[in-house]
């Protein structure tokens, strides 16, 4: 009988499961998928947000801000990318009243270092913006971060600590029973005293297998264009609108790589595996981003992809313990739910120790050693490793300079990747303008080789026939 089973390994989940394995429990995480951050986590804007859009008394005001707060050091601890480079939201408008709002709301919401400039103090700091702007909301707490080192980061140091991992596992059911719950999945069953549902755009199924209360989560589209990375960058801050009942707005902003991504669209549909782009969705965030930034180099978009946000009916987050006692949602985590990941994990913690006790461990580890990035050392440093170990010297992708030794590195460690995907979110490998056209077969000869399998089964995702963990 495990303490607790965490459902998704999103950052929510892994979040979740990096903070209970500060105490004495058993915690096992469990994903449909094969690897961690195969949800809605791999497919967003990836901004720190300060903390400015949502509604003073709300958890998501209350999370995102905490979160915000947190996750400097959580980055220098576990080691993942984010970079504090401010934000500006705009105002196309003479009236400005619509910026003052959102600065009324960020400051009671307790973000720090707001400010609202004119269009030409706007465009002094970033000179590709339009002329059109009349005034910014300038947010110096606002950051950029990789959503997928981050969660791997939480994931890592989650196991590290204690806390299983049973992936390829698809919740199918969940019984009640007097002890707990027994949560039925593709890879057998598992009992557990109590259940985390963070089961991102799925989480309404997940809590209907238990409760007989309405929870509905409707998929909210957004859609993206990723351009090369620029030597000197279009934009140095991330760039919003005002944002709209329907979300922030078609943003701008550098990636914690270097590349410039302009989207999401916002739009309510009812597949929740619909992550298809469109003519219509890109011609949107083209002409909307057009608006706020010119120059953005349209031509050198290298990928267009889709992220699901998982809107929940009361525009909450809905953290809570369900209506079954020791079942706990953690359902309608849409933005800033990668910002509020690391809060919302103390959050349910803080919920769960209301019913089980939580013993802090006396030897939790906080610290976890990541991947090296060999694009980002200096050429002494780059020597060093080499001579420690050659592989470091066999450049693998060409467009990120990503070398043999961090993917032998991504594959070999625990949790492992298995997939091309698995690998390009771990060390970057892929993510370049040829879009892993060049260094995709040396990649499969490596996970080949570690999974014992032949070269052509390597998956780009999934699920591999003979279970890999
Ligand atoms: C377009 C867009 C832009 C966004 N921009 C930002 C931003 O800039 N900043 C920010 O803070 N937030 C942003 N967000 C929100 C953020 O991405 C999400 O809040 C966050 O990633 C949610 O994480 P999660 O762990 O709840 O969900 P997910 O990452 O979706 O994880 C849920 C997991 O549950 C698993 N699962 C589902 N069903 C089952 C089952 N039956 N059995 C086992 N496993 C199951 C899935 O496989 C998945 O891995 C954005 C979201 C979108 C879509």
């Amino acid at each position: 009988m495990m303490d607790i089973v965490i459902i998704g390994a999103g950052a929510v989940g892994c979040a979740a499961a990096m903070e209970l394995s500060k105490y004495k429990l058993s915690v096992c995480v469990v994903d449909k998928e094969s690897d961690v951050c195969e949800g809605t986590t791999k497919a967003n804007s990836a901004i720190a947000h300060a903390g400015f859009d949502a509604e003073p008394g709300t958890l998501k005001a209350k999370l995102n801000v905490r979160g915000s707060e947190m996750m400097e050091g959580l980055s220098q601890k576990l080691q993942f990318a984010f970079i504090r480079n401010e934000a500006m939201v705009l105002c196309f408008d003479k009236d400005t009243s619509g910026l003052e709002v959102l600065k009324q709301r960020g400051e009671k919401n307790g973000v720090k270092g707001l400010s609202i400039i004119s269009g030409d103090e706007a465009r002094a700091l970033e000179p590709n913006l339009t002329d059109e702007v009349q005034a910014a909301l300038l947010a110096k707490t606002s950051a950029i971060v990789c959503p997928f080192e981050m969660t791997l980061a939480f994931a890592e140091n989650a196991l590290e600590n204690g806390v299983q991992f049973r992936l390829s596992a698809e919740v199918t059911g969940i019984d009640k029973t007097d002890k707990g719950f027994i949560v039925k999945t593709s890879r057998g069953e598992i009992e557990a005293k109590a259940v985390i549902n963070a089961a991102g755009v799925y989480a309404d199924k997940i809590h209907s297998m238990v409760s007989g209360t309405p929870l509905k989560i409707t998929p909210r589209k957004g859609e993206y264009m990723l351009m090369d990375k620029e030597t000197v960058p279009t934009v140095s801050r991330t760039i919003f609108q005002l944002p709209t009942k329907m979300g922030k707005g078609i943003l701008v902003s550098p990636t914690v790589h270097g590349n410039l991504i302009a989207g999401p669209t916002a739009v309510d549909i009812d597949d929740k595996e619909n992550t298809a782009t469109t003519s219509e969705g890109l011609n949107e965030v083209r002409a909307k981003g057009s608006l706020s930034v010119k120059n953005v180099p349209w031509g050198k978009v290298i990928t267009s992809f889709t992220g699901l946000r998982a809107v929940g009916d009361s525009g909450d987050f809905i953290i809570e313990e369900s209506d079954v006692p020791c079942f706990f949602d953690a359902a309608g985590i849409e933005s800033p739910g990668l910002t509020s990941a690391p809060a919302i994990g103390e959050y349910l913690a803080e919920l769960v120790g209301k019913r089980i006790p939580l013993e802090k461990k006396a030897d939790y580890k906080d610290t976890r050693e990541g991947i090296v990035h060999f694009a980002m050392l200096s050429n002494k440093q780059r020597d060093e490793l080499i001579k420690k170990d050659p592989a470091y010297g066999k450049i693998v992708c060409r467009c990120c300079t990503v070398t043999e030794g961090e993917i032998l590195d991504a594959i070999n460690r625990p949790l492992g990747a298995t997939t091309l995907d698995g690998v390009k979110r771990r060390t970057g490998a892929g993510m370049g303008r040829c879009q892993a056209g060049f260094c995709s077969p040396t990649t499969m000869e490596l996970i080949a080789k570690k999974l014992g399998i032949k070269t052509e089964q390597v998956l780009k995702k999934g699920i591999y026939e003979s279970e890999v963990r």
